[in-house]
């Protein structure tokens, strides 16, 4: 990144969110399922498609602008989302990427197609992201993951994407259920893909594409260290929706793999950092200037609690002393609260 400086402030280009779900930065402080989850596929069932059910376009605008705004407090410059709202979904990619032009983050969109609600709910996430990206919408076509869709789905989205000139940002492997996402994808992969998790994908897989690789979320649902080091794809990191702090992200993907090999070092996660000016090259002409002098692999392995004080995207100030300057962060925070508090209400 920057070269050691002997100012008090390092300077970055913006960080990049290689994986995000900015419909879930309402769900902090949900009320618990009724049932305890106690394996992935009972954690989707019981925690994330409960919520995405509840979601309408209300609600999705201000935990986007959340999500944006405390992306900007982290020196995140750049999301690539992918979001599921089956009961809201036209119109949704628009609400996400409005909330986050007003913010000043830049975003890449996508909805996630799934089968979990019929043919039809298929068939209107196709739409959306077809609407999205023909009215000029900056984004990927998405896929849930291979294991809750139907062959023809997963065929018109790869079509849908090829139309578009765009490639396709999809759950892969990430728990035991959905193994067989490896086989069922691989060959169709192309370089433009965005691979997320990767957990259960085998060694030496040939497949193209870039593997988000989302450490704190992998071992939030226990579904195992992806190894991301083993594959030949290019690796960026992701939060899979919690935050955008990619230092932070950076540092948990860093001790995860020293866990596994004592030997590692630091360059290798950071080079995982950097990737993400690969999925949105503007990114790396924003100007990030930080709390700490120098932002190096090594120095922030192990410094915590680094934070940006002023960041320029497009020659605008979107940040100063730490604060956005484009929107009122305490009106952000205090909506998106009481949308939270509908959302409870509706689970
Ligand atoms: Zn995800």
């Amino acid at each position: 990144m920057s070269e050691p400086s002997l100012s008090a402030h390092g300077i970055t280009p913006g960080l990049v969110c290689g994986h995000h779900h900015l419909y879930s930065a309402l769900a902090r402080g949900m009320p618990a399922p009724p049932q305890t989850p106690s394996n992935f596929i009972q954690i989707l069932e019981q925690v994330w498609w409960r919520l995405d059910t509840a979601l309408d376009l209300e609600m999705m605008e201000w935990s986007a602008k959340l999500g944006a705004l405390e992306a900007l407090e982290s020196g995140c410059t750049a999301i690539v989302d992918h979001h599921e709202s089956p009961n809201a979904i036209e119109g949704s990619l628009s609400v996400i990427a409005d909330a986050c032009a007003e913010v000043g983050v830049r975003v890449v969109c996508a909805y996630g197609v799934t089968d979990r609600h019929g043919a039809d709910g298929a068939w209107l996430g196709l739409e959306e992201n077809d609407r999205f990206l023909s009215e000029g919408g900056r984004g990927m076509v998405g896929i849930h993951a291979a294991f809750t869709c139907e062959q023809d789905t997963i065929d018109a989205a790869i079509e849908l994407a090829d139309k578009h000139d765009v490639g396709v940002h999809v759950h892969v492997a990430e728990g035991f259920a959905d193994a067989g996402a490896g086989a069922t994808l691989a060959r169709r992969s192309r370089d433009n893909w965005l691979l997320v998790h990767g957990v259960n994908l085998p060694d030496g897989i040939d497949i193209s594409g870039t593997l988000a690789h989302n450490p704190r979320s992998n071992m939030n649902n226990s579904v195992g260290y992806a190894s991301p080091a083993r594959f030949d794809v290019p690796i960026v990191l992701g939060t899979d929706g919690i935050g955008a702090n990619m230092l932070e992200e950076f540092r948990l993907a860093f001790v995860k793999l020293r866990e596994e090999d004592v030997t590692a070092s630091p360059d290798t996660p950071w080079r995982w950092l950097e990737n993400g000016w690969r999925l949105v090259p503007e990114a790396k002409d924003d100007v990030v200037t930080w709390t700490y002098p120098d932002m190096s692999a090594w120095h922030m392995a192990y410094t915590t609690g680094v934070r940006p004080i002023d960041i320029i995207v497009e020659g605008k100030k979107v940040l100063e002393d730490g604060a956005a300057t484009k929107v009122d962060g305490d009106e952000i925070r205090a909506k998106a609260a009481e949308q939270a508090v509908r959302l409870f209400a509706k689970l």
